[in-house]
């Protein structure tokens, strides 16, 4: 069956643990502390996980999981009933070749390495070697992807990084950077224009799908986030990432959303669901999801959507910049706000 027909009733994105080998600088550093790597309870997680008496798409996701003692254990027993996707930095060597030997490409939906190209230059890591690594995956049947987050300063290299890889048939998908650099808001500032220069954009273009440039601007549209898709970061089970609405914890009963939400954020780090990235790899099984849960089960309205999810309606409505007296001249004279915000993003673009 090719992987495309895969099945699958519910998609969770697992933070399996915070450790990382690696310290690339625009991770969440907070997060990744090098704690101790406990082997995990893998019966209790395939007792829970049966209990749900559904099909799962897990995606393992960190911190780097390969770190983790029994994880490949844990992604054969799990893998027997459900499918598995897995983020890594590729860089534990012994942990992967065991991987490959041992796990059915047939249940792993996709795995994406991170290329984190200045990390591995820091590190000294032979890129040769990682790209002959993951090439013997691709032979096994393996569906691989490298991401290449476009850092800021990533920008001016781009171009020769994502050529390396391809060269030696690897593919590349380069979403945008979001979060801070250079106390400057990424990929868009608060009036909602795009902070990389013009020059940037460019040779962002030419590497990065259409969908990607679009696709971190959520609000209003239909995501299977708390109905069918759920974040697990150690124990606490939330709809994303960026609604942290406490559904349960791991081992007790979770209360998930009957209906499919529209997404009630501005701008989204990493879209669980949605209709108009069908085309991103993994996730074009999530769209095939969403619409049949649409179907199903029916959608909350926006003004539903934030009562469910907790979102205050006026923290999603003032743009912090333009304070009140803007938030009045964007209610009422619309067009006169977004010519001012025209004006603004042109000075900032020259
Ligand atoms: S490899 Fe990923 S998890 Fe590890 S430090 Fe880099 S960005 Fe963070
Ligand atoms: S922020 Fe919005 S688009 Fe992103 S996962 Fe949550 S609900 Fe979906």
């Amino acid at each position: 069956m090719n992987k495309e027909e895969k099945k699958y009733d519910l998609y969770i994105n697992w933070l399996i643990t915070s450790n990382c080998n690696f310290s690339c600088d625009f991770c969440d550093k907070e997060n990744h502390q090098k704690n101790e790597n406990k082997p995990l309870n893998i019966e209790k997680i395939i007792k829970r996980i049966d209990k749900l008496n559904k099909t799962v798409l897990i995606n393992f996701t960190g911190g780097e999981p390969f770190l983790i003692p029994n994880f490949i254990k844990l992604v054969m027993e799990l893998s027997k009933k459900h499918f598995i996707s897995i983020d890594t930095n590729f860089s534990q060597h012994p942990a992967l070749n065991k991987f490959l030997e041992s796990v059915d490409p047939n249940r792993i939906i996709k795995i994406t390495f991170s290329t984190h190209v200045i990390e591995r230059e820091n590190r000294k890591e032979d890129l040769e070697e990682l790209c002959l690594l993951i090439n013997k995956f691709q032979d096994r049947g393996f569906r691989i992807y490298g991401n290449y987050v476009i850092h800021p300063p990533l920008v001016k290299r781009m171009e020769k990084d994502i050529n390396f890889f391809k060269e030696r048939n690897i593919k590349i998908l380069a979403p945008m950077f979001i979060g801070k650099y250079k106390n400057k808001k990424y990929p868009v500032d608060d009036y909602g224009v795009i902070s990389y220069s013009k020059e940037e954009m460019e040779t962002i273009k030419k590497f990065t799908e259409k969908e990607n440039l679009t696709n971190f601007k959520t609000k209003g549209r239909f995501c299977l986030a708390g109905s069918r898709a759920l974040v697990i970061n150690q124990d606490k089970i939330s709809p994303c990432w960026m609604i942290l609405k406490n559904l349960g914890n791991f081992e007790d009963n979770w209360s998930t959303f009957d209906r499919v939400i529209k997404c009630p954020m501005s701008y989204c780090c990493c879209p669980l669901t949605l209709d108009s990235i069908a085309n991103y790899p993994g996730l074009d099984l999530q769209s095939k999801l969403l619409r049949k849960t649409i179907k199903e089960c029916g959608t909350y309205s926006m003004s539903e959507s934030k009562k469910i999810t907790n979102i205050p309606a006026t923290s999603l409505l003032i743009d912090k910049k333009i304070g009140l007296v803007g938030l009045f001249i964007k209610n009422k004279f619309p067009a006169v706000y977004y010519y001012i915000k025209k004006i603004i993003a042109k000075i900032k673009n020259n």
